[in-house]
């Protein structure tokens, strides 16, 4: 349950917030999405919340916009990666991702370069 009120940011302060606090990833803009890995959504920087940055309240931190999801911005994976943090979470639900598997061949190892040991 969220108690805390998000804070008002306009938009320059949003972003710079989100650089700031996500270490993981890069922000180039508010539109920039990410996939939340707890609730299954697409959020933009636009939509996430920021709480806190003062004494009662704890420290500053980012908070997933859907209701009552507790993820911070670690759980939000760039959503190229959506398919295989979903993969990772509930195997069953990417049947066709599979498809697109490339197969390479190995690479044989016939490399005939013996260095022959002389010896005497
Ligand atoms: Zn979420």
């Amino acid at each position: 349950m969220k108690t805390e009120s998000p804070l008002r940011l306009n938009a320059s302060d949003r972003l710079l917030l989100l650089r700031r606090l996500d270490h993981l990833r890069k922000w180039a803009s508010l539109d920039d999405k990410r996939y939340c890995v707890c609730c299954g959504k697409i959020i933009t920087g636009r939509q996430i919340e920021a709480v806190g940055g003062t004494r009662p309240l704890g420290p500053l931190r980012l908070l997933c916009p859907t209701e009552n999801c507790v993820s911070t911005c670690e759980d939000w994976v760039y959503v190229h990666q959506a398919a295989s943090a979903v993969s990772l979470e509930a195997k069953s639900a990417a049947r066709s991702i599979g498809a697109e598997v490339r197969r390479y061949p190995h690479p044989i190892a016939n490399s005939s370069n013996k260095v022959s040991s002389r010896g005497f």
